[in-house]
């Protein structure tokens, strides 16, 4: 069965995630058409989700006025996964740090925005990553900090002794962007070998 994986398209990064999720599914056997998603009405059909980057204030501000939150909360609720990348980390974790975003409290974290690479905007790291055999090329911009996290989370990996992947039942969120290298190892992870998540079986026709 082909997986409906539908990537929030308010802004940014969007041709990256989908061919991310594209290339993580082939790599496990796993057919993935990928939908945009601007408006409510298209979550509820999907399987998996991208929450890419971008401005979290600007995210947030758009899922809740075009009533896409709440759809995300019940696909999270409903044991479906999600992949936050960045401001899709800050939108999504339970305290942002900041009253003009507005939290859709899917992750038990704090975080800080903009914290990571005050000196130096962007950069680009190899990081060892739980459940990975060899390190990732993680590229951070203007990324947030993940200052805490509640007992439900599991880190995945740290950058200078905080972290900066993390896992919360059927939802990863990363500081950095995984969708901006070829490598898709992240996206399988979060997508293909998150035990805590509900995927439709694979059928015969996918392999
Ligand atoms: N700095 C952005 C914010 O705080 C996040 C940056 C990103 O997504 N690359 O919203």
């Amino acid at each position: 069965m082909t997986l409906k994986a539908g990537v929030v398209a308010v802004q940014g990064d969007v041709s990256e995630h989908a061919e991310a999720v594209r290339r993580a599914g082939e790599a496990h056997g796993r057919e993935t058409e990928v939908v945009e998603i601007r408006n409510s009405g298209v979550v509820p059909d999907c399987d998996l989700l991208l929450l890419p980057g971008g401005e979290s204030t600007t995210i947030s501000r758009l899922l809740h006025d075009e009533g896409i939150a709440e759809e995300i909360v019940a696909h999270v609720e409903a044991g479906k996964p999600v992949l936050a990348t960045c401001a899709g980390l800050i939108v999504a974790s339970t305290d942002a740090g900041d009253d003009r975003v507005q939290s859709l409290d899917l992750v038990d974290a704090t975080v800080e925005r903009n914290a990571f690479g005050r000196q130096k905007d962007s950069f680009e790291a190899p990081l060892e990553v739980a459940g990975l055999d060899d390190s990732f090329p993680a590229v951070f911009i203007r990324a947030p900090v993940i200052a805490d996290v509640g007992e439900s989370v599991e880190v995945l990996a740290e950058w200078d002794g905080r972290p900066v992947a993390i896992r919360d039942g059927p939802v990863v969120a990363t500081s950095f962007h995984p969708e901006l290298t070829p490598d898709s190892r992240v996206h399988g992870l979060a997508f293909f070998e998150n035990d805590g998540v509900t995927l439709p079986e694979a059928t015969a026709s996918d392999q």
